[in-house]
C-alpha cells in the first residue's frame, strides 16, 4: 500500500520509517524546504522525498496520507485528496495502530508541555520506562519504530487530535480549553473545542479522562455529551469526587483508596497554574499506581521547562523570569497572578485577537511599568497606557531588558510574558526567549 506523507519534519520522517518499516511503499512531500538533517535521514533509509513542491501525480495515488499537523485542511493539496476521498490521518493515529503498550494522552489549550513534561517525570521515577512524545522531542512514530518503551506520555495539540480515527490513551488529560488557532477552525470555537475532545472520543470504560473541573467550557461539554470513560476532575475551588483538589493550601487527592495530600508549598513549579498542573500529573501517577512517597518527591524535585515562567538570574535583587511561550493573554493571566513582587512586564509581538480586559485587575495591582516589544503596540499602549505609570515602547530584546532594568528596583522582577505570537521579531518563541536570557546574562 502507497502511504504519502505532507510535510518533512519529525513528525513526516519519523512516520516515513515507521512506514518502510511496516511495508508501505513510502513517499514524502514537503511544500517548503526539508532540514538537512532529515534529508540525511530519508536518504539513509532508502525513502523517497520531493520538496519546495507537491507532485500530484505522486501524491493522489496513495491508499493513506498522513499530514503533518502544521498542514491547514484548506491547502489545495489536501483538499483534492479529500475530494478523492483518500484517508488522512495524523502521525499519533498512524503510528498507534502499531502498538499494544498504554499511551497517555494530554491535551489542553495552556499548559500541555509542562503538564506532559511533569507526568513523564512522576512515572519515570515511579520505576516504568515510558516515552515522552507528541509535540515534544523524537516523534512518537520514530520512537514506535525503534519500538523500546512499554507506553508513552503524549502532548497533543488539537492539529494531532483532529487527524485521530481509532487512537485510543488509556489515560486523557485535557487541562483547559480557552480560544486559540480559531484560524484553523472557520473561526468556530465549537471546532475547536471538539477537537479537543477527540482525545476521549474512542475510549472505553476502562480509561479515563482527567480534567479541570473548574473550566466552564470543559464542564459544559461534559454535561451535553456522554463519555465512556471514567471521570477524574481535579479542582482548584472545590471538593471534587474521585479527584482531586486543593484544600487548606495542600493538594489532597481520593482517587485511590489510600489518600494523597501535599503542601503546595513543597512544589517545585510556582503559580496558581502549575498547582492544575501538578494535579493533573498526579491523577495519572496515581492512576498509574505510583507509590505517594515516589509522586511526591517527584513533584518536589521537577527542574521545571525552559520558557515557561523559568527563573533566569537574580541581578541586584531583581529576578529575571522568562515566559516567553506565553503566546496568549490565559498563559499571561496565571504568570501575572504568580508574581509576588512588583513587575516589570515585557509584553507584546503578534496580536492574536487579544482581549486585554481580563488582565486588568492584575496589570492594576502587580505591574509598576510596562515596555512593549513588538513592531505594533497600538493596542497594548491603548489598553494599559492609563493603568500604569510608565509605558517605553521599542522593537529590540537587549534595549527591552536594559530599559526594565533601569526601571526595576531590588526586590521586584522583570518579567517576559508577551501575550502574543513571535514572529515579527523573532524566529519563534524559542527564539524569543533564548533572546531575553543572553540579554539577561549580558546585562
Ligand atoms: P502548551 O504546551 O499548552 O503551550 P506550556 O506548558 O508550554 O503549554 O505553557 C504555555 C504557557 O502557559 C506558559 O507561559 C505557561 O507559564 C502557561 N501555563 C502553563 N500551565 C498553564 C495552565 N494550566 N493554565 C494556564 N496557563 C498555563
Amino acid at each position: 500500500k502507497r502511504l504519502v506523507i505532507l510535510g518533512g519534519g519529525e513528525s513526516g520522517v519519523g512516520t516515513a520509517i515507521l512506514g518502510k518499516k511496516k511495508g508501505y511503499d513510502v513517499f514524502v512531500s514537503d511544500f517548503g524546504k526539508i532540514k538537512n538533517n532529515y534529508k540525511e535521514v530519508l536518504a539513509l533509509n532508502k525513502l523517497p522525498w520531493e520538496e519546495e513542491q507537491h507532485t500530484e501525480s505522486l501524491i493522489l495515488n496513495a491508499d493513506l496520507v498522513m499530514k503533518s499537523p502544521g498542514i491547514p485542511d484548506k491547502s489545495p493539496i489536501v483538499k483534492q485528496l479529500v475530494k478523492k476521498g483518500i484517508p488522512i490521518i495524523s502521525e499519533i493515529e498512524f503510528a498507534s495502530q502499531f502498538i499494544e503498550v498504554d499511551t497517555i494522552g494530554i491535551t489542553g489549550s495552556n499548559g500541555k508541555t509542562t503538564t506532559t513534561m511533569l507526568t513523564h517525570h512522576l512515572i519515570k521515577q515511579g520505576g516504568l520506562n515510558f516515552g515522552l512524545a507528541g509535540n515534544i522531542g523524537k516523534s512518537f512514530a520514530w520512537q514506535i519504530a525503534e519500538n523500546k518503551h512499554e507506553g508513552y506520555v503524549l502532548e497533543l495539540s488539537s492539529f494531532q487530535l483532529d487527524g485521530v480515527v481509532k487512537y485510543r490513551p488509556h489515560i486523557a488529560v485535557i487541562t483547559n480549553i480557552s480560544p486559540d488557532h480559531l484560524d484553523r477552525y472557520e473561526y468556530k470555537y465549537e471546532n475547536y473545542i471538539a477537537a479537543k475532545f477527540r482525545i476521549t472520543m474512542n475510549q472505553s470504560e476502562k480509561d479515563y479522562l482527567v480534567y479541570d473541573a473548574d473550566d466552564e467550557i470543559i464542564s459544559k461539554w461534559l454535561e451535553s455529551n456522554k463519555i465512556k470513560a471514567k471521570k477524574v476532575p481535579f479542582s482548584l475551588t472545590k471538593e471534587v469526587k474521585g479527584g482531586i483538589y486543593l484544600k487548606d493550601n495542600s493538594i489532597i487527592s481520593n482517587i485511590t483508596n489510600e489518600e494523597f495530600t501535599m503542601p503546595t508549598n513543597e512544589l517545585s513549579l510556582e503559580g496558581k497554574h502549575n498547582v492544575k498542573n501538578a494535579m493533573a500529573a498526579t491523577a495519572v501517577a496515581q492512576l498509574m499506581r505510583i507509590r505517594k512517597d515516589t509522586i511526591r518527591e517527584s513533584l518536589s524535585n521537577f527542574q521545571g521547562v525552559e520558557h515557561r515562567l523559568e527563573k533566569v538570574l537574580k541581578i541586584q535583587n531583581v529576578q529575571y523570569i522568562n515566559d516567553s511561550k506565553a503566546t496568549n493573554t490565559n498563559a499571561t493571566f496565571f504568570a501575572l497572578d504568580s508574581m509576588s513582587a512588583p513587575t516589570v512586564w515585557i509584553v507584546g509581538g503578534v496580536d492574536k485577537g487579544n482581549d486585554y480586559d481580563e488582565l486588568m485587575p492584575l496589570v492594576r495591582e502587580k505591574v509598576k511599568a510596562i515596555v512593549a516589544l513588538g513592531v505594533d503596540n497600538e493596542k497594548i499602549k491603548k489598553a494599559f497606557e492609563s493603568v500604569v505609570d510608565v509605558l517605553v515602547e521599542t522593537t529590540s530584546m537587549a534595549e527591552a531588558v536594559k530599559i526594565a532594568q533601569k526601571m526595576a528596583e531590588k526586590g521586584d522582577t522583570v518579567l517576559l510574558s508577551p501575550a502574543c505570537a513571535s514572529f515579527d521579531l523573532f524566529e519563534n518563541y524559542e527564539d524569543r526567549g533564548k533572546q531575553f536570557k543572553n540579554a539577561v546574562q549580558n546585562l
